[in-house]
């Protein structure tokens, strides 16, 4: 995967990609980046890339001009047909949000171009010309689009093949199959005198996957039982949703059953 990032911060960009897994990713060639400064494409000599908005109002606009440029530099240097041109997602509050499904959805793409916002926003004409894709990371607005970038390059680099050391481990989280993941658990087996569940320490595979299985149904209806509509459930943990949804009051328990 080829990530090429429009931005007025590539600093930030580079210096948060370099860490832990994506770090080791990017090291071992799963996952390249590269972090375009949209300053550079000012035709000023300040370097200036904003201006107020027409017809008035707050803050100021990020110029069509430098950032169809700087999409130029980037298109120019892949010397791919028009028909292959790569996705441009242009991170704004306005777009779908962001899920496990769209992340693995660009997992699969080659090569992602990423347009960071700032102040107000992009001149809409550049929007219209270059984006194939508006995605935001929540319903809140940032003061830019470099930290919804590196939420999504974080995200679909961790389900590229080779990345996670267990390629299983993208499997059984939270999202897959609709379902939160099971509690976690770690040495000691006694933490100031609370034991972790026996059958985690049993070794008996098939009680371990009745137990991961029934703890994710739990945990998913008790946070998040809006995620249960697509989750494909037996009779017996339907039995078990409605139980624990009919049961839960607004101080709802968490704890591991
Ligand atoms: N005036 C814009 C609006 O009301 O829709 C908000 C602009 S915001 C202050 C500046 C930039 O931050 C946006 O252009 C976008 O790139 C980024 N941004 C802010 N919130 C975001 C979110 N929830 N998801 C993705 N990008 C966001």
């Amino acid at each position: 995967m080829n990530f090429h990032v429009m931005t007025l911060f590539p600093e930030m960009i580079e210096n948060a990609m370099g860490h832990s897994i994506i770090g080791r990713a990017m090291k071992a060639g799963y996952v390249s980046l590269e972090a375009v400064n949209i300053r550079d494409f000012a035709d000023n000599k300040h370097n200036r890339v904003d201006d107020y908005p027409y017809g008035g109002g707050a803050g100021m606009v990020m110029q069509a001009e430098p950032v169809y440029r700087c999409y130029e530099d980037i298109i120019n240097r892949m010397e791919c047909p028009e028909s292959s041109f790569p996705r441009v997602i242009y991170l704004t509050p306005q777009g779908r949000v962001f899920d496990q499904d769209m992340a693995r959805e660009y997992a699969g793409e080659e090569e992602l171009i990423f347009l960071c916002g700032h102040y107000e926003g992009v001149d809409e004409r550049v929007l219209n010309r270059i984006v194939t894709d508006y995605v935001s990371i929540g319903d809140y607005v940032l003061t830019g689009g470099e930290l919804p970038a590196l939420v999504m390059m974080d995200t679909i680099s961790r389900l590229i093949p080779g990345v996670l050391n267990n390629d299983d481990s993208a499997e059984t989280e939270s999202f897959a199959d609709s379902l939160l993941e099971y509690p976690q658990y770690t040495r000691p087996a006694v933490w100031q005198g609370e034991e972790v569940p026996s059958v985690l320490l049993s070794g008996h595979h098939k009680n371990l996957q009745e137990w991961y299985r029934r703890q994710s149904v739990i945990r998913t209806a008790q946070r998040r039982p809006d995620l249960l509509k697509k989750a494909d459930l037996t009779p017996e943990e339907q039995e078990l949703v409605q139980e624990i949804i009919e049961g839960m009051t607004d101080k709802q328990t968490t704890r591991v059953e």
